[in-house]
């Protein structure tokens, strides 16, 4: 089942994404940007292009059966992200922004993940790191900005740009990954499988992130559920929000 309204999804997420930015700082009000979740660069409406966080060559593999039920954006969960070229340390990466290193650097981990059969699959750190940045994109795209802004978004989307090794101010309990078998077909019963990839479970200073039959958790300075003042300037600490604007890789 193909993609459809895509123009109309981009315009969709672009409004929600800086309705959430907005009322976590106010400064975005006065301009059109919005922030890439993973570089943290403000940027235009065109210099974003839709993501499929579990990559199209990742669903490709997915049973025909699989296919025909359930749309490929379903199966996918999508989010924005930049398309702009990066410059790291004044070096021009070639590509087009976040977009093309998720894709550079993760794609075909997230693809092999997939489909592997973990009996014999011996997994290693790329493997790893494409899902906990897969994690990282999916929690931004449940709980909005307050994710990446948080000091343990920043480690995360500095994680994003390290892709062959855990970072040292990664919990060692992130960097474990527990996988079972994963399902072969489908069936009415287990359409949640197939449909919302990702089911996150947050617990104070961390968050479990389940995808189809593979489970990781996730660093977080802050429970995202918590409510949090956007409008009072004096709360207790707990309910105000500090956002860390630093680029990822300065
Ligand atoms: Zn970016």
């Amino acid at each position: 089942m193909n993609m459809i309204d895509l123009p109309d999804l981009k315009a969709k997420l672009w409004h929600q994404m800086r309705h959430d930015l907005k009322s976590l700082v106010p400064w975005f009000a006065d301009n059109d940007l919005l922030l890439c979740p993973a570089c943290c660069r403000p940027l235009r409406f065109d210099e974003f292009s839709l993501e499929h966080i579990i990559p199209q060559q990742a669903l490709a593999c997915d049973p025909l059966d699989v296919r025909d039920a359930v749309p490929r954006n379903e199966r996918s969960g999508m989010t924005l992200m930049c398309r702009k070229p990066l410059v790291i340390k004044g070096r021009k990466i070639p590509g087009h922004g976040c977009n093309s290193w998720k894709g550079k650097f993760y794609d075909a981990s997230l693809r092999d993940l997939i489909r592997a059969d973990f009996q014999r699959k011996q997994l290693n750190s790329r493997h790893q790191i494409a899902l906990f940045s897969a994690g990282y994109l999916a929690l931004f795209r449940q709980f909005g900005y307050q994710i990446a802004l948080l000091p343990s978004g920043l480690l995360m989307r500095n994680q994003f740009f390290h892709p062959n090794s855990f970072l040292r101010d990664v919990p060692l309990s992130c960097q474990v990954v527990l996988a079972g078998e994963r399902l072969r077909s489908y069936e009415e019963g287990n359409r949640e499988y197939w449909s919302e990839p990702f089911k996150i479970t947050v617990d104070g200073a961390s968050a479990f992130i389940v995808l189809r039959n593979m489970v990781l958790n996730l660093p977080l300075s802050r429970d995202p559920k918590l409510p949090l003042a956007r409008a009072l300037p004096y709360v207790p600490s707990k309910y105000a929000f500090r956002p860390d604007l630093r680029t990822a890789f300065e």
